[in-house]
């Protein structure tokens, strides 16, 4: 029976063999890896990867898409985790976790901040997303697309944007562009923060009001003498400031 694609669940297969063949190549898995595909869905990614892997792993919340891949895939070869990504515990896997999907786009943010909880057990990660989210990841200070996104993944993954990916590549095919994603946990010697959760309150104060100064939307946090302390302009705005500056500032007392 044909699947009717389910827009809750932000499905959008793939139906170009040549994007998969480059997503897989980029990929480039090798038989004893330790590979999650996040939502395999009718399995455009998944019988590819599993080519090349001795035993591939798969979370899907969509009970009808995981009946048919039991039917297609025998379980020594295809570990079905029945539920949502958003609350699976991708650390009960193992280490050297490779886990890349085609992201189901309307969960991609928050799906990105619960898997870097899991950076320290990850090799890589390979994700299509839509690309102005790719874009956002990516950004460099300074620009419209420097965010809470691109500084909070910053700080955990060395991130690369691979290729774009039009929408005539799915079905049904989105409204936009998406884009291929690569990111590699930094090491453990970069990650100097000594309270993540000060750092992502900082990140998110200041971006929440973009256009404002620091010295007003960090007010809470520090004095202006403060900022300039840790040469920090106290009226930049929260765009102008690297990652290595939002670290300083949640480091400081
Ligand atoms: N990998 C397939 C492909 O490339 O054709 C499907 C990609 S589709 C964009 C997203 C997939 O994620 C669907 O199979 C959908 O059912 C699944 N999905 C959506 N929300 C999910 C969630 N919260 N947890 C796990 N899987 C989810």
């Amino acid at each position: 029976m044909k699947h009717i694609p389910r827009r809750r669940f932000g499905q959008n297969f793939l139906v170009s063999p040549g994007v998969v063949r480059n997503i897989v190549d980029a990929i480039a898995p090798r038989r004893s890896d330790t590979v999650v595909e996040i939502g395999p869905g009718l399995g455009a990614l998944t019988e590819p990867l599993l080519a090349g892997v001795d035993r591939l792993h798969v979370v899907e919340i969509d009970r009808d898409l995981i009946a048919r891949l039991r039917e297609s895939f025998p379980p020594e070869r295809l570990v079905i985790h029945e539920g949502d990504a958003l609350e699976f515990d991708f650390g009960s896997l193992g280490g050297g976790l490779r886990i890349v999907g085609n992201l189901p786009y309307n969960i991609s943010t928050p799906l990105l901040f619960h898997l870097a909880g899991f950076a320290g057990q990850v090799r890589d990660m390979h994700f299509m997303l839509q690309k102005e989210v790719v874009d956002r990841m990516v950004a460099a200070p300074g620009g419209g697309d420097y965010g809470r996104l691109s500084v909070m993944l910053q700080y955990r993954f060395d991130m690369e944007r691979l290729f774009v990916v039009p929408p005539g590549a799915f079905n049904p095919a989105p409204k936009v562009d998406s884009a291929i994603v690569r990111l590699l946990p930094r090491p453990a010697a970069a990650l100097t923060l000594r309270d993540e959760a000060r750092f992502a309150r900082i990140v998110m104060a200041a971006f929440s009001q973009r256009r404002k100064m620091l010295r007003n939307t960090l007010r809470d946090w520090f004095a202006e003498a403060d900022l300039a302390a840790l040469g920090i302009a106290p009226t930049a705005r929260a765009e102008e400031l690297a990652v290595a500056d939002y670290v300083a500032l949640a480091n400081s007392p």
